[in-house]
């Protein structure tokens, strides 16, 4: 299993479970979180929902190289009508899989109607971020560090590209730019981390602000997170992130003319050695 999930009275808990890679997120791990979602959505039980990562690090992105990387198989898709990417060609795999695992997927997640918390600790890169962005508020840790470093594969930002919007475009800019680490504690002052504490305190934190929001009323609840997604909806954020999702695609098509490949070359060792000292 790649993905546990638990209740803890009024609160679904969902951990990704692949700590021996970070909990790099291949295409399995993305069906058993959708799964997970899909049950706590279903539960009248369940209030809020917390999102976890198993291990000293919350998610070190997309598996781009692990022995568990399932990019070349299917799955029954669930979050769109796009058709299989396994058995087409160039661009037309790319972008069918990716409107299906990465963009609608994380779509699909943020209208879960009910509150749902990021409890990040340690890494929360690339992919991870996508993790936390969907959520609604995100719990860190001392330790907790954010960076999107995929401009290095020539590539502005990942699949769900909420960067301008949950950052000031001028810092975003800046975190696009240098593919460096931003600490939680600065994520707390730019306002898109709600909560700081030490790394021994996150689950225990995490947990009392899940209870104190689970006491609200369901329907209210489910009625106000809809309210401030369409208020960012109306700044932006969908129409933006499809109009990148574009862009994106042409860099991956760009890589995959003039290099080796979509991602230009860069595996997880090449990615990690270009990102040291940062
Ligand atoms: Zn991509």
């Amino acid at each position: 299993m790649v993905v546990r999930y638990e209740r803890r009275g009024p609160v679904a808990v969902v951990t990704m479970d692949r700590p021996e890679y970070r909990n790099a997120q291949n295409s399995a791990m993305t069906y058993a979180l959708d799964e997970a979602f899909y049950r706590a959505a279903e539960d009248d039980d369940v209030a809020v929902v917390v999102l976890a990562g198993a291990g000293p690090h919350f998610s070190a992105g997309h598996d781009i190289g692990t022995p568990g990387r399932d990019a070349d198989q299917s799955f029954p898709r669930r979050a769109g009508l796009w058709w299989d990417h396994v058995g087409k060609g160039g661009g037309e795999s790319r972008f069918a899989r990716e409107s299906e695992v990465y963009l609608g997927m994380c779509r699909r997640w943020r209208e879960l109607p009910k509150p749902m918390i990021a409890s990040v600790q340690g890494a929360c890169v690339a992919g991870g971020l996508m993790l936390a962005w969907v959520c609604d508020l995100i719990v860190a840790s001392e330790d907790a560090f954010f960076a999107d470093p995929v401009v290095r594969m020539g590539i502005p930002g990942v699949e769900y590209f909420a960067h301008p919007w949950v950052m000031p475009p001028r810092v975003a800019k800046e975190f696009l730019f240098t593919g460096d680490r931003m600490t939680a504690a600065r994520a707390y002052e730019l306002g898109w981390v709600n909560q700081v504490v030490p790394r021994e305190e996150l689950e225990e934190r995490t947990f009392a602000l899940a209870g104190k929001i689970a006491q609200m009323p369901r329907f209210g609840l489910a009625l106000t997170k809809k309210a401030v997604n369409q208020a960012e909806d109306l700044q932006g954020l969908h129409a933006g992130m499809d109009s990148v999702f574009g862009l994106h695609h042409l860099a991956h098509a760009h890589n995959a003319e003039t290099s080796a490949d979509p991602l230009a070359g860069m595996d997880p060792r090449a990615m990690k050695a270009a990102s040291n000292g940062s």
